[in-house]
């Protein structure tokens, strides 16, 4: 056995998750792309001690603590597919690697579906936000735009007053009932029907008639699903989540397959950086345990 570990997805949850095992002198190997979720983002606020940092900044003073220990392995690179069972699992990567351990850990975030509104894609993580905990307070109670992606954006526009004044824009995604209207107007929200042509500048909006609104920062909801399929191939259950599709895990964060467990974005929701590494610490202690008895 090459490790008693492999972890894929050295970000927040997979290095949390991780450093329990390697303070228990156990042999880990992780394996990670490098695509964090947030690494459009400059800031990363929320995090204790951590708040308003780079979050590349957080994720590489892990790497180096992490590196300390000897019983780490480290290889850069993207698991293609895990095989195997409890006891015997092994993990190829795309350059042709194989690497063999007795638990799996998909620490593997999510992938956010983004809607197909121009410009929308490039302003992602720099003025267009899906978590107002996370960039909300920056926006100075300034003028929010919400751009609806279906019924749970309703429930976005009416909770973000509370971070500035906002405006729904349907663009044509959804049709909103009287008792929808009435929520939203108790709230304060405005409703824009008119469909979006374009995104520009900062944050604003130009609209199919000419008109264009400016705001302060645009939020949405994306769809989200695991950024890879390994652990689906390897016959791990999904299940539903009011933001998509995660993997599905127990209290002692294992999936459906016995000995491969699932932690931080990808198998709870909802998701943060703190929420990540919390799941990723009780995962690594789970796994341990899983190792002993
Ligand atoms: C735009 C944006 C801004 C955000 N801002 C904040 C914020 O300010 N504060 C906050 O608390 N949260 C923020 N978040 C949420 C935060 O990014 C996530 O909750 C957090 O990154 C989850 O950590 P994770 O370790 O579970 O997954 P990720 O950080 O997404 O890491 C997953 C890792 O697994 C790797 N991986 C995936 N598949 C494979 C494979 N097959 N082989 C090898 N490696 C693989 C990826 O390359 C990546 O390195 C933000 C999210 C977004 C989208």
């Amino acid at each position: 056995m090459d490790a008693d570990v492999i972890v894929i997805g050295g970000s927040y949850s997979g290095m949390a998750a991780a450093l329990q095992l390697l303070r228990a002198r156990r042999q880990v190997l992780i394996v990670d792309a490098g695509l964090r979720r947030n690494r459009n983002a400059l800031h990363s606020n929320g995090f204790l001690t951590q708040d308003g940092v780079d979050p590349a900044e957080i994720a590489l003073k892990a790497r180096a603590q992490l590196a300390r220990y000897p019983t780490l392995q480290w290889h850069d690179g993207e698991a293609m597919e895990a095989r195997g069972k409890f006891d015997d699992f092994t993990v190829t990567l795309a350059d042709g690697r194989s690497f063999t351990a007795r638990r799996l850990l998909f620490a593997t975030g999510v992938h956010d579906e983004l809607l197909d509104v121009a410009g929308l894609s490039e302003r992602w993580g720099r003025s267009v936000f899906h978590c107002p905990y996370c960039h909300g307070y920056e926006l100075d109670n300034g003028a929010l735009g919400v751009i609806a992606a279906g019924p749970m954006s309703v429930h976005q526009a009416a909770f973000l007053p509370e971070w500035g004044t906002v405006t729904l824009l349907t663009d044509e995604r959804l049709q909103l009932d009287a008792d929808q209207q009435a929520e939203l107007a108790a709230r304060g929200v405005r409703i824009e029907n008119e469909p979006i042509a374009q995104l520009e500048g900062h944050a604003d909006v130009r609209l199919r008639d000419g008109r264009l609104l400016s705001f302060a920062g645009l939020f949405t909801a994306p769809r989200n699903r695991p950024s890879t399929p390994v652990a689906e191939r390897l016959g791990c259950r999904l299940e539903e989540t009011p933001f998509g599709v995660q993997i599905a895990t127990d209290t002692q964060k294992q999936t459906s397959i016995n000995g491969a467990f699932a932690c931080g974005d990808s198998a709870k929701v909802p998701h943060s950086v703190s929420l990540a590494v919390a799941d990723g610490a009780w995962a690594g202690a789970q796994i341990h345990r899983s190792l002993v008895f």
